[in-house]
């Protein structure tokens, strides 16, 4: 057998392209730039996940009330929906049935200095791993109600366990005023609900569904899937990837995946990127054709949608520059 060897520096040049201009953008990138470049070409990566024929689907399970009224629970759980849908374009996304938090049997507690109630995440993904449909890709379970992992901490956003395909993720502090004196979820009295009685929930409070709500949750939904993908935290470009310590930040993050992570995610479901742009758009507006029960609703509650209108303008950019190229 022959054994034909290049050099390091011939391997290093063969895949650039013969462009001009992009030689020389290339060459102007430092070490760590090129090689978070190069990490969208590398499918082989042992932590990344790809749905496969048999588990393509990714299921969402609603834990305990949404808004005030079922029927607004149902809408932003669909709008919800409808946006994994589009960003995870190829897959399918599904909804169980929603739960109350007594069905899910787990521990809460109230929280001694914020005094709102919590439930227990472990507890969740017990619960969830259970639930687990064969088809699943993934179960992500979501909760207006706040999180805490274990008694010694104060709370949390959300867990998640890569290897089984699941998390759970509280929208709660996404309240704008989860931070204030005044917060509604906050317990008037000194209440210490006994394990196993799940009334203090009845009619407990939940964050008025807005557009920064929606929007901070789409965030959300789909960078904490991005991982389950096993894409880790971007860290040089703008991206939903990117990690976050608190709400200031993630709101900075802009709403759709950097070209690395898009990359990523394109080699795992296999999508053509103008068509998943051109489905984004058409989620972002209030009637998706064929989807006559969204449309319906929606007399109801009319999508929120101001806060999305910067990734509007952003997602026509994109689709004017991809439709200009295929029509050269
Ligand atoms: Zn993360
Ligand atoms: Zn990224």
């Amino acid at each position: 057998m022959k054994v034909i060897q290049h050099s390091a520096e011939t391997l290093r040049k063969a895949l650039v392209s013969d462009r001009q201009d992009l030689i020389k953008l290339y060459s102007k990138y430092t070490q760590e730039e090129r090689c978070l470049l190069e990490e969208g070409f590398h499918p082989g990566d042992p932590y990344r996940k790809t749905p496969n024929a048999s588990q393509n689907t990714i299921y969402i399970q609603t834990i305990g009330s949404f808004g005030e009224a079922g029927v607004q629970t149902d809408q932003y759980v669909e709008w919800l929906r409808q946006y994994c849908q589009a960003f995870f374009c190829g897959l399918s996304v599904k909804l169980l049935p929603a739960v109350s938090v007594a069905e899910t049997g787990c521990s809460f507690r109230v929280n001694s200095n914020s005094h709102n109630l919590q439930i227990l995440t472990g507890d969740l993904l017990r619960f969830l791993g259970n639930k687990k449909p064969k088809d699943a890709f993934c179960i992500v379970g979501i909760t207006m109600i706040d999180l805490y992992p274990k008694d010694s901490w104060n709370f949390v956003f959300g867990q998640a366990s890569l290897s089984m395909g699941m998390g759970v993720f509280s929208f709660a502090r996404y309240d704008d005023n989860f931070y204030s004196r005044n917060y509604a979820g906050r317990l008037k009295k000194q209440l210490k609900p006994k394990k196993g009685d799940y009334s203090v929930f009845d009619g407990y409070y939940t964050p008025p569904i807005s557009s920064t709500l929606l929007l901070r949750s789409c965030k959300t939904m789909t960078h904490e899937i991005g991982h389950i993908f096993g894409i880790w935290h971007c860290q040089w470009l703008n991206c939903v990837m990117q990690g976050s310590n608190h709400l200031d930040e993630s709101d900075r993050r802009p709403l759709d995946f950097c070209p690395i992570c898009l990359r990523k995610l394109q080699v795992s479901i296999g999508f053509k990127i103008a068509e998943r742009y051109k489905v984004k758009k058409i989620t972002g507006n209030k009637k998706i054709p064929g989807e006559a029960s969204a449309s319906q609703s929606a007399l109801y509650f009319p999508k929120p949608t101001e806060a999305f209108h910067a990734s509007r303008l952003w997602l026509r950019r994109c689709l004017d520059i991809l439709e200009k190229r295929t029509s050269l």
